[in-house]
């Protein structure tokens, strides 16, 4: 393979486009909008990093790659894109997705601690934990600097020779033809990785749900600007202290109702707005009367068993389709990059579970996406 066109510039593309001109790989990386922008899945300011995935060693190993190649990305550009204080888990359950998780972290030597609830009131200026079993703290995780990551892997493949492309492209056959123009375009690998995008450009092929979320930042003030970022898996919702003076991050993550990719963002709704409140009133009550810096809509693509899509088409020779981020795909973008281009190169393997086949609904990987009562 001495070609490649990739379609897409979030985290899967742009982390291909990467390896594959680190590689020497002649490289065109097609977006329809500038990487880093809100209307794609990895656009806004941060996402979590952090390994846990349950009992599941597979992810949770590639997470941890995924670490050192943004580390990588990081000495290659300069940019400080990983914002490591931790990430907290909130167990409810003596043996759920926290306990699975921490057996998985402790095979692959990844640290962990387990913290009783009394012990975990240190890690917040205000916290409540009269409902949880206990704390699992992953001290080498955090956030990441979402668009920024995506400009640097973008920047870092240009930089290794990749050329970057501004236009909406569909498929035509093995080849790739550009919106407006007609242009059609062909190399060794075409690697469409276009997030939500994907369901419309491969009907029939790809089974992905785009959901409408919402977050929202509120002024804690200094004392949160050093907290790690947590994780209410049970409870489905997740946030980040103040990063970057843009508040405390909290997400209330049960799934939204559908929102097409094309669709514009709406603003994020009071109901939505109440609701991280009350969050924050049983978890962090200092924060639930704190003012709101902002609010965000942005989207989700969820393959029916919220594991990732990458997979040769099933009749184009040289095709592939990457995606199916699921809420969770950020920061494996590098580490599944990286198998990607095995997998093209004939040197390594995809799971099956990664295939275009019809998909049971399993466990999320996210977070429960749906709230229980323990
Ligand atoms: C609110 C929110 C919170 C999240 N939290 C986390 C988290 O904490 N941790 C984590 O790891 N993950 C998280 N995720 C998930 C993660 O962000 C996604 O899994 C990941 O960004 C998906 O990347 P992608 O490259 O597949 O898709 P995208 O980022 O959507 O990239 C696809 C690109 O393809 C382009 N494209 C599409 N169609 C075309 C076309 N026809 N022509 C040209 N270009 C096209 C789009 O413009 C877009 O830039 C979160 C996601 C959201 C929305």
């Amino acid at each position: 393979m001495d070609s490649a066109i990739v379609v897409g510039a979030g985290t899967f593309g742009a982390s291909l486009a990467w390896l594959l001109a680190r590689e020497g790989v002649a490289v065109t990386l097609i977006d329809q909008f500038e990487p880093g922008d809100a209307r794609s899945t990895s656009g806004g300011e941060t996402r979590l990093y952090r390994c846990a995935h349950g009992g599941d060693a597979e992810y949770t190993a590639s997470a941890r790659r995924g670490r050192e190649l943004w580390r990588e990305l990081e000495a290659e550009t300069g940019e400080r894109l990983l914002h490591e204080r931790g990430v907290a888990w909130f167990a409810h359950l003596e043996d759920g997705w926290e306990a699975h998780s921490e057996r998985a972290l402790r095979e692959l030597d990844i640290p962990v601690e387990r913290l009783d609830p009394s012990e975990a009131a240190r890690l917040y200026p205000s916290f409540v934990a009269d409902d949880l079993r206990f704390v699992l703290l992953e001290p080498e995780a955090g956030a990441i600097r979402a668009a920024h990551a995506v400009r640097a892997l973008t920047a870092a493949a240009q930089a290794q020779g990749a050329r970057v492309k501004r236009a909406r492209a569909r498929p035509a056959g093995h080849a790739v033809e550009l919106e407006g123009s007609g242009t059609k375009l062909e190399a060794g690998a075409v690697i469409w990785a276009c997030g939500g995008w994907l369901r419309d450009l491969f009907p029939g092929l790809v089974d992905l749900r785009v959901t409408r979320q919402e977050l929202y930042f509120l002024d804690g003030g200094d004392a949160w600007r050093d907290v790690p970022a947590w994780v209410d898996y049970d409870l489905a919702a997740y946030g980040t202290g103040d990063l970057d003076d843009l508040g405390v991050k909290i997400a209330p993550d049960v799934e939204g109702p559908p929102l097409g990719p094309d669709d514009p963002l709406p603003p994020a709704s009071p109901e939505g707005e109440a609701g991280a409140r009350a969050y924050a009133q049983r978890r962090f009550p200092a924060l639930a009367e704190a003012p709101l810096r902002h609010s965000i809509c942005c989207r989700y693509e969820l393959s029916p068993d919220s594991n990732f899509i990458a997979a040769p088409h099933p009749v184009e020779p040289g095709v592939w389709i990457v995606g199916g981020g699921s809420g969770h795909g950020f920061k494996h973008g590098p580490a599944f990059a990286e198998r990607i281009v095995a997998a093209l190169r004939g040197t390594g393997e995809l799971p099956d579970r990664f295939g275009l086949r019809e998909r049971q609904p399993g466990r999320s990987f996210r977070t429960a996406g749906s709230s229980f009562e323990p």
